[in-house]
């Protein structure tokens, strides 16, 4: 599959159109940013490790049954995906307290949270991607009640399968953030799942594993994204 029009270029990766209207390329790139783009880099090799841990981490949530736009892995920094219409909602699930969380609610960073806290943000870099809740998603038509019920249920069947597969490889899933599109009505899992997107300490040491490390200047980024795809098993 070739690359036809560059469709969109977002601050990591970029979205080029395909010969068949109903599929996309996404190239992973080496960009990176934090607080809404105001922070920004180019950090080697980034793109391929994200582009092959969310292909791994794709395809073992659609083994489980999880619908995912992921076709296949096309080359070291692209992959094929369904051509979805966005919905413009963050869903973000946090087995431990972190970030905005913490920052929002005096909570103390780490502590566990039982159950896991689902919550939604919408995507808009100008307005800082703010907290949002149902009622606004379905008052300003971002989503709909069944999509809302359908993006909910799939990201936490996603903790379950993750949460577990992180444990099993000596890691923390700490939260992480999913984006949902949909296809011929139908609600799929789109963007991607790495380290950009999610937080991941190590079990035994706390430490940090995933783009805090470039947010809080710690340090190895990608030494670390690299450790998080070995433990997993990701060829890399
Ligand atoms: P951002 O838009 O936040 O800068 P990225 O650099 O990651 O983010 O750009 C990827 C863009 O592609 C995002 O806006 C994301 O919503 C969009 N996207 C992800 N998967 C798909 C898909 N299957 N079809 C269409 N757009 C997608
Ligand atoms: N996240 C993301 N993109 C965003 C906002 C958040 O990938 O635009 C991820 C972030 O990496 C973390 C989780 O969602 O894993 C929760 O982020 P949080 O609300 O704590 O925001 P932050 O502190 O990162 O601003």
């Amino acid at each position: 599959m070739k690359k036809g029009d560059l469709l969109y270029q977002g601050k990591a990766k970029s979205v080029y159109k395909t010969d068949d209207p109903s599929l996309y390329i996404m190239e992973f790139r080496n960009d990176t940013s934090a607080f809404d783009g105001a922070k920004k880099a180019s950090l080697d090799r980034k793109g391929e490790v994200n582009n092959r841990i969310n292909a791994y981490v794709m395809e073992k949530l659609a083994a489980e049954g999880i619908p995912v736009h992921l076709k296949s892995m096309l080359d070291a920094n692209n992959s094929l995906v369904m051509k979805l219409d966005m919905i413009p909602v963050e869903c973000v699930v946090r087995n431990r307290a972190a970030g905005s969380l913490c920052r929002r609610l005096g909570i103390k960073e780490g502590q566990a949270l039982v159950p896991p806290t689902y919550e939604l943000f919408l995507k808009n870099d100008e307005l800082h991607d703010p907290f949002i809740n149902d009622s606004h998603a379905l008052t300003f038509g971002w989503a709909t009640e069944a999509q809302l019920a359908e993006m909910k249920a799939q990201t936490l069947k996603v903790n379950t399968v993750l949460s577990r597969m992180f444990d099993a490889a000596g890691m923390t899933l700490v939260d992480y953030k999913l984006e949902f599109g949909v296809s011929e009505g139908r609600i799929y899992l789109g963007d991607e799942f790495s380290p950009d997107g999610c937080r991941i300490w190590d079990k035994a040491t706390g430490e940090k594993m995933d783009k805090d490390r470039f947010r809080q200047d710690l340090g190895n980024v990608i030494e670390f994204y690299l450790e998080v795809g070995k433990r997993l098993g990701v060829p890399l």
